[in-house]
């Protein structure tokens, strides 16, 4: 592994020995990794490596064996209100109910923060108007989920990740459906959490994107094969590799890009 060895203090997420099972097939096997907070990593690898299924797992959706650790503490000693505060969800096609109001959605992510049935404060409706501005889906808050496309529903998804106002943001393909300039807009978004010293973790299959991250892990047949830097050219040979080499990766002016072979 080529990361720099941050202190335990410098990772937002650490796993150690982390496996899972899902219908009695090992989906996640003896997943080691270690996330530096402040930073935003790529988690690449071919369908089926697993990818959705480690999401799940660092988010607490589903069992798991080994051990997380999540801003220094392990995740079974934090409460799991708590947890749901300092660590937000974008899942992939994650359901929503389809008639509920976008304001009503994006509230959601405010859950965390707010007392037992009581109204929503002030700063609740200031998180929720930020996130639907800063996903450019303010337009839409009275219309229901089922009144929008499969972008316009991304980006209320992001909404909501984003209200939570989380330490630790994971996405599962969050470009999905997203239009050029709006996957442009979802990269300047990450690179503002990361300045404010979030921690950005995305399952991407947009390879030129996921090498604009800091870091990139590279999943295959429920291991991790590879953690490294997105500039180290050992990250980019390893993801030739689990690629069959049907990708090559060039350098476009000033950053590196995955093309077909
Ligand atoms: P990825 O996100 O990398 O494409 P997933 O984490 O979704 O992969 O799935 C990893 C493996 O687990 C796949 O082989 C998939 O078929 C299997 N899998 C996913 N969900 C279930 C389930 N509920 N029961 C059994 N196997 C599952
Ligand atoms: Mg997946």
């Amino acid at each position: 592994m080529s990361l720099d060895r941050p202190s335990v203090s410098g990772l937002a997420i650490q796993t150690q020995h982390l496996s899972a099972v899902l219908d009695d097939a090992l989906i996640l096997r003896d997943l080691s990794v270690q996330i530096p907070r402040a930073s935003w990593t790529s988690i690449v690898g071919p369908n089926g490596a697993g990818k959705s299924t480690l999401l799940k797992a660092l988010a607490g959706l589903m069992a798991s064996d080994g051990t997380i650790q999540l801003l220094g503490q392990a995740v079974d000693e934090i409460s799991r209100r708590e947890k749901a505060r300092c660590l937000s969800w974008l899942g992939q096609s994650q359901s929503a109910a389809e008639d509920m109001r976008v304001w009503d959605v994006v509230m959601l992510g405010r859950l965390p923060h707010q007392a037992w049935l009581a109204a929503p404060s002030a700063e609740d409706y200031a998180a929720v108007e930020q996130a639907l501005r800063d996903t450019q889906a303010w337009q839409w808050r009275e219309r229901s989920l089922a009144q929008l496309s499969g972008g316009e529903r991304q980006r209320v998804l992001l909404a909501r990740a984003l209200a939570v106002q989380a330490e630790v943001l994971l996405m599962d393909e969050p470009l999905a459906n997203l239009d050029p300039p709006h996957q442009a807009d979802w990269m300047a978004l990450v690179r503002q959490l990361v300045a404010q010293g979030k921690t950005v973790i995305s399952v991407l299959h947009e390879i030129s994107f996921a090498l604009q991250a800091d870091y990139l892990m590279i999943m295959q047949h429920g291991r991790l094969v590879h953690q490294g830097r997105c500039k180290d050219i050992e990250s980019h040979q390893a993801l030739c590799e689990v690629f069959e080499h049907r990708i090559a990766i060039h350098p476009v002016a000033g950053q590196w890009v995955a093309l077909p072979n």
